[in-house]
């Protein structure tokens, strides 16, 4: 894994680690995101290993396909460049056999020839990777070549030697073997770089070299053709020795079945080689021979030479060119297939990262956001506090059930608490009147006020007089209907703030918050005179007069004052009642002109028996 990769995969953790770990709760490693979490980031790493392997194997197996390609097509631009500069020599062998350079097609053919030659050189340059101080030697010597088939091509034809045409002729012999070093360079280069490159580098080079040689073995008895005169041993044994080298290369290119194995085409053009060039070219080169040998008269010009053998050696141009083609192809098909799987391990490794972080982004969104949220609606239950139901936007039928869980539980929950509300209501009132009882007032009267001078209250206790009586008298069901007529009475003239409750029997209580106890006095006081006008129907339609008595005290609340301030207005009330009944009493003095002096009623012994008449 190369030091830049380990620098992604780091990142990538990091952020996954700020992404996911910083929102865990706290110290809680046992948690299953945090599992999931290091199973995801092993199985990261382990994918990001195994990928940086893989696409590293497939990159370089792209670059050096790639490489190849480019190197093989070079190669193939170098040899094209030896074969067009062997190939220049066959209408600068025309030139110097012709009659005077006033033969202007053999001259443009020339000039054509030469200009595709610079041309290659140029793209060599250019394209080939060739510097120009490697190529400088080739061009220098095709220079000198091309002056000396110029020098010679200017005289006279009567004038030319064999020797001058021979050494004109070598110089262009010398270009091509100058330039076999840039060849030579090349092919080195690639076999060294990539061994698979080796055999197509070497047949490539001998198929060049025979074309090379093809075309040597008709200049090396051009001379003599081009000037009339009979072949010396030298232009004999040269191409012989050349016959001989062409048919050792031609030996080491091996039979049809080997070079155009996978390729019909190149299989014809082999067989093209062998009928046209090895059999027809090379008898003609005999023939020719054989003529120079005895007399100097030959059946054609060193044009009309040059033009029938060159016809013979294009089979050979056409099976080295698609002897290269085809290796091209093939190579251009191993760099497709190299690139399509770097696309598909690129491709198929993104798409495990992506289900890889998919994942985790799902775990987070589906499991663990949703857990937390019902720990908190939990947690809310648990503390009482108010909820709503909230939806969850997911469909994972497991948290959809555990939602509609705790939405059974917040169901629960709200009726218990309503039941609870109901329980304690019901605990603190009293059922037949509806007020307050006693144990809720005593709860309240026992609790301090939540702010300073908020404690102080006065309290009116009221008792019916003489209501067993009215029990005994009419019945417990009336006396009851009589209790019920005293709340409905009283409770209109009370303030929003007082407490109404019933302390027991035909007790009852009014708690006025303040130290106001003339106010509370003449409460009681009016409470007093309404009671005992207010006429009691019974079911029977009697009419009673009802009379209560009255002690009011002032105190505070708190748990001890409390019970000071009741048993203050119970004194009262007793001596209320001790006063003959129908009457207020309060538990200190008050001042005199601060009460208004209600009447009070008649005595009570005497309406006790008004009553029971
Ligand atoms: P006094 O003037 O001294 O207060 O005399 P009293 O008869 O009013 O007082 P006493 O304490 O002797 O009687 C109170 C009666 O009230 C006794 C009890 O049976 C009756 N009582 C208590 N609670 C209820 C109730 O809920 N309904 C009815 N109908 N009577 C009740
Ligand atoms: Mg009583
Ligand atoms: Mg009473």
């Amino acid at each position: 894994m190369t030091s830049r990769s380990v620098g992604y995969f780091g990142a990538l953790l990091q952020w996954v680690r700020r992404r996911f770990w910083h929102s865990m709760p706290c110290g809680d490693d046992h948690s299953l995101r945090r599992k999931l979490l290091i199973g995801t980031g092993i199985a990261l790493v382990c994918t990001g290993i195994l990928a940086t392997s893989v696409i590293g194997r497939s990159l370089d197996d792209y670059r050096r396909a790639r490489q190849n390609l480019s190197g093989l097509e070079s190669y193939r631009l170098i040899l094209d460049a030896a074969n067009l500069l062997s190939a220049e020599r066959g209408p600068s062998n025309s030139v110097l056999g012709d009659a005077g350079v006033t033969h202007g097609a053999l001259r443009e053919r020339l000039t054509a020839f030469r200009a595709k030659s610079d041309a290659i050189l140029d793209r060599l340059s250019a394209r080939a990777g060739v510097s120009p101080e490697m190529l400088a030697p080739t061009r220098m010597q095709l220079l000198e070549g091309r002056r000396q088939v110029d020098h010679v091509a200017a005289m006279p034809r009567a004038d030319r030697s064999v020797a001058d045409v021979q050494a004109a002729i070598e110089s262009m012999f010398q270009v091509v073997d100058t330039f076999q070093s840039v060849v030579a360079w090349k092919a080195g280069a690639l076999t060294v770089s990539s061994p698979g490159l080796a055999a197509p580098v070497m047949t490539g080079r001998i198929l060049g070299e025979l074309r090379e040689h093809g075309g040597r073995i008709a200049s090396q008895i051009m001379a003599p053709i081009a000037v009339s005169q009979p072949l010396q041993v030298k232009h004999l044994v040269d191409s012989n020795r050349t016959r001989g080298r062409i048919l050792e290369l031609w030996r080491l290119t091996g039979d049809e079945d080997v070079i155009g194995r996978d390729n019909p085409r190149l299989a014809a053009d082999w067989r093209d080689v062998q009928r046209m060039f090895l059999e027809q070219g090379l008898s003609l080169v005999d023939g020719l021979v054989a003529e120079g040998r005895i007399s100097g008269r030959y059946s054609m010009t060193a044009d009309e030479f040059t033009v029938r053998f060159v016809e013979t050696l294009k089979p050979l141009e056409r099976l080295r060119g698609g002897f290269l083609d085809a290796a091209i192809e093939r190579f251009t098909v191993l760099r497709n297939g190299a690139l399509v799987t770097l696309a598909i391990t690129i491709a198929i490794t993104t798409v495990i990262l992506g289900i890889l972080a998919g994942l985790l982004v799902a775990a987070q969104r589906f499991v663990f956001g949703p857990l937390m949220r019902a720990r908190e609606a939990v947690i809310v239950l648990a503390e009482d506090r108010p909820t709503v139901p909230y939806p969850e936007p997911h469909h994972a039928t497991e948290m959809r059930r555990l939602f509609d869980a705790i939405e059974f539980l917040r169901g629960r929950v709200a009726e218990r608490a309503s039941l609870t509300k109901e329980l304690k209501q019901q605990a603190e009132t009293d059922g037949l009147t509806g007020l307050m009882n006693r144990g809720a007032l005593d709860m309240i009267g026992e609790r301090h006020g939540s702010r300073a001078g908020e404690d102080a209250a006065c309290l009116i206790l009221m008792d019916v007089d003489h209501f067993k009586a009215i029990n005994d008298r009419y019945g417990h069901l009336e006396g009851d209907h009589v209790l019920k007529e005293c709340v409905r009475v009283v409770r209109p003239m009370l303030r929003p703030g007082d407490i109404f409750a019933r302390f027991g029997g035909e007790e009852f209580v009014i708690l006025i918050s303040g130290d106001d106890l003339t106010g509370a006095t003449a409460l009681a006081k009016r409470i007093r005179t309404v009671l005992e006008a207010h006429a009691f129907v019974l079911s029977d339609g009697t009419a009673l007069t009802v009379t209560a008595s009255l002690g009011v005290a002032k105190g505070n609340l708190g748990q001890l004052a409390w019970r000071q301030l009741v048993e203050a207005a119970d004194a009262a009330l007793y001596r209320a009642k001790s006063d003959g009944r129908n009457c207020v009493r309060h538990s200190q003095p008050l001042h005199p002109t601060l009460v208004p002096d209600l009447p009070e009623g008649p005595d009570a012994p005497a309406r006790k028996a008004a009553v029971l008449r």
